[in-house]
């Protein structure tokens, strides 16, 4: 029989059970609201990211091509009015900012090549003196006319073509191995390639003794390993520059690029 003291304790227990269930689906509402609101979040940021990756890809067509852009966006510094009017061991040249035609190299031969005769003595010096170390330097490369750089990029272009590589692609290839005609340094007279090595030659004694020493004449590594994204060439351990032995110690010292130290001096 259900009378009213059981019927009480069958009502509780039937109320009790009842809110214990809301309560557990209160619970578990609130989990999976959780649980879907953290995977929203997640879903949302590695499709923002994926969307980002994906931009990037379609804005250029390869890596090469990526870093080519990323060297831009660096490279924006015009030294224009920088270079008309520096010492002419300060003068700039680099993608984006020409050989000034005012800039006239004063070419003394030197070996096989010439170099501008500004610094032919602080070059002599530096070789006879590596000598006298054992270390083996000498000049495979020194001023390039824009019509001799036009054939190398020219010719570099070409190569890249034949790789296979898209037009761009090779451009920008180029670009950043060899430089237009007029944008390349050795327009200026002022670089030097020792030993026509490559990339190689960053684990001879040769290189060890150049970035030990040649501040001391003067001459930084123009393209530095660390520096790629800041001059837009690729490390080129065998490519030095005359700056004057003051601009160099400071380079050298303070660990700069050659835009980095000029860009402190325009400030
Ligand atoms: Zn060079």
């Amino acid at each position: 029989m259900l009378n009213k003291k059981n019927y009480l304790k069958y009502y509780k227990r039937i109320y009790l059970k009842g809110k214990s269930t809301r309560i557990k689906k209160k619970f578990i509402f609130l989990f999976i609201f959780v649980i879907f609101t953290s995977v929203s979040v997640l879903l949302a940021f590695f499709i923002n990211t994926e969307e980002m990756y994906t931009m990037d890809l379609n804005e250029t067509d390869s890596v090469v091509n990526q870093a080519v852009s990323v060297k831009k966006k660096k490279l924006r510094t015009d030294f224009t009015n920088w270079n008309r009017s520096c010492d002419w061991n300060l003068i700039l040249v680099n993608n984006v900012n020409e050989v000034p035609d005012y800039f006239l190299p004063n070419l003394k031969q030197y070996g096989d090549v010439e170099v501008d005769e500004r610094i032919f003595s602080s070059l002599s010096e530096m070789i006879q003196e590596s000598a006298k170390n054992g270390v083996k330097l000498w000049v495979s490369s020194g001023y390039r006319s824009k019509e001799r750089q036009k054939q190398l990029f020219d010719r570099d272009f070409s190569e890249n073509l034949k790789q296979n590589m898209n037009k761009e692609d090779a451009y920008n290839l180029s670009l950043k191995n060899i430089s237009l005609p007029g944008k390349n340094e050795h327009n200026t007279g002022l670089a030097i390639d020792f030993n026509a090595a490559g990339e190689e030659f960053c684990s001879t004694k040769e290189y060890e003794w150049l970035i030990e020493n040649s501040a001391n004449y003067g001459y930084i590594l123009r393209y530095p390993k660390d520096k790629e994204q800041v001059t837009g060439r690729v490390f080129e351990p065998a490519h030095f520059r005359y700056v004057g032995e003051e601009a160099a110690k400071i380079i050298k010292i303070q660990k700069l690029c050659l835009e980095e130290y000029i860009s402190s001096l325009m400030k």
